[in-house]
């Protein structure tokens, strides 16, 4: 049982707002006051750089840094953490696999197979990719709740597939994909398999090798993290085939002016100096997330989603988009924008996601341009839930 009286003390700006309403986690979280701590002793007591420097900051620095690298691979349940490569976040994991793929997995006439839910950042980079190498990217089809259509999806899959990219929960629906099946599936026909795990990772317990993906990506700064790091979790064996994704410093084994060898993973896909700092907080935000338990949010967050779907559902005028199976709501009020829901919701203290989510192709199959979207963390209540009733009920009454 989550005990949300003493979660939102810890969280600055809930202690110094308690009226804010912040319903807006599935794009970024707050941050709790072990994270601010852990980054401010960081830079204010021993502050350093990594993996270069044989005075004791540096050492210090170094040993704190890869400890996360550790942490980060038991919280995921990684055989090594030489799997764990820290990246500016989900989006910059995706793009890293993307590109090293189109280098030496991809050939002409390949298939990469997304779902029509899929974030930008989980379609964008397989397209270029599609467009630079001449393969096709794929996608399968989602039913009228936005749950995708395993029959259709399993149909997409063929010796033809090198790869199968699925966002683990869908960021403008709430939906969650059966991934452990999708693997499964994947496998057999040979292809591999990279789940975007941005909006799962602090919302259950992610297990990589009990779900087998070849690649895991996440996004500190939606774990109660902060900005500036991620995650990109890779099976040693295609780390190992990857070549790098950028060049400089931190990532080479020798460099003469004729030729580089480069370092094996994850310091090859690491070039530059690193965001520490970020990477101190985000070893924080594990912490918490653990002191507090997975299984303990996602009971809270489910519950929540109950709470919330039976609240909203009789509301006339509001659709609901997609049947969300996780702490996700996507709705629409009719006739009124949802950037006009939004901006009045925000009169009121409420901060709801209004836009495509960045997700058009998912706005496109609802047949609308935006939504408002109230996506719950482990700090909402259903006060929070109470008062957005309450706030819709408001924007209705000024604009109709
Ligand atoms: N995938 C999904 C499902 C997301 O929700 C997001 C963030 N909205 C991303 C990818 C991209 O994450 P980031 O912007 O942190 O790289």
């Amino acid at each position: 049982m989550v005990k949300t009286d003493l979660i939102r003390q810890q969280f600055p700006m809930l202690v110094q707002d308690p009226e804010l309403v912040y319903l807006d986690n599935a794009a970024t979280t707050l941050k709790p006051q072990c994270v601010i701590d852990a980054i401010q002793s960081f830079y204010s007591q021993r502050y350093g750089t990594v993996h270069r420097g044989v005075y004791w900051l540096c050492q210090q620095a170094t040993q704190e840094y890869d400890t996360v690298r550790a942490q980060v691979q038991r919280f995921i349940n990684a055989k090594s953490d030489r799997e764990i490569v820290f990246t500016k976040g989900t989006t910059d994991a995706i793009n890293l696999v993307a590109s090293g793929a189109g280098n030496v997995w991809l050939s002409p006439g390949d298939e990469i197979l997304i779902t029509h839910t899929e974030h930008h950042a989980n379609i964008i980079p397989w397209q270029q990719v599609c467009d630079q190498v001449g393969c096709t990217l794929v996608v399968a089809p989602v039913m009228a709740n936005g749950h995708l259509d395993m029959v259709e999806f399993e149909k997409k899959l063929n010796h033809k597939t090198v790869l199968v990219a699925v966002g683990h929960i869908s960021n403008a629906l709430g939906v969650e994909h059966p991934v452990k099946q999708i693997i499964q599936l994947a496998h057999a026909v040979g292809a591999k398999v990279l789940v975007d795990g941005a909006q799962s990772i602090a919302h259950q317990a992610i297990d990589v090798q009990a779900l087998d993906c070849d690649f895991f990506c996440f996004s500190s700064h939606k774990l109660y993290g902060p900005t500036g790091v991620g995650v990109l979790y890779g099976k040693k064996q295609w780390l190992d085939e990857l070549p790098p994704y950028q060049y400089g410093g931190d990532m080479i084994d020798t460099v003469t002016f004729e030729k580089t060898t480069f370092a094996p993973p994850p310091m090859r896909f690491e070039a530059g100096t690193p965001p520490i700092a970020q990477v101190m907080g985000m070893g924080a935000a594990i912490d918490f997330i653990q002191g507090i338990g997975l299984s303990a949010i996602a009971d809270h967050e489910s519950r929540l989603l109950a709470y919330a779907y039976d609240v909203l559902k009789p509301c006339p005028g509001l659709r609901l988009v997609g049947e969300p199976t996780t702490g996700i709501l996507s709705f629409t009020l009719d006739g009124i924008h949802p950037h006009d829901v939004g901006t009045i919701l925000d009169s009121k203290g409420i901060a709801v996601r209004a836009g495509h989510h960045c997700a058009q192709p998912t706005m496109q199959l609802f047949n609308v341009s935006a939504t408002t979207r109230a996506s719950f963390g482990v700090y909402n209540t259903t006060a929070d839930v109470d008062a957005l009733l309450r706030g819709i009920q408001y924007v209705q009454s000024v604009m109709t």
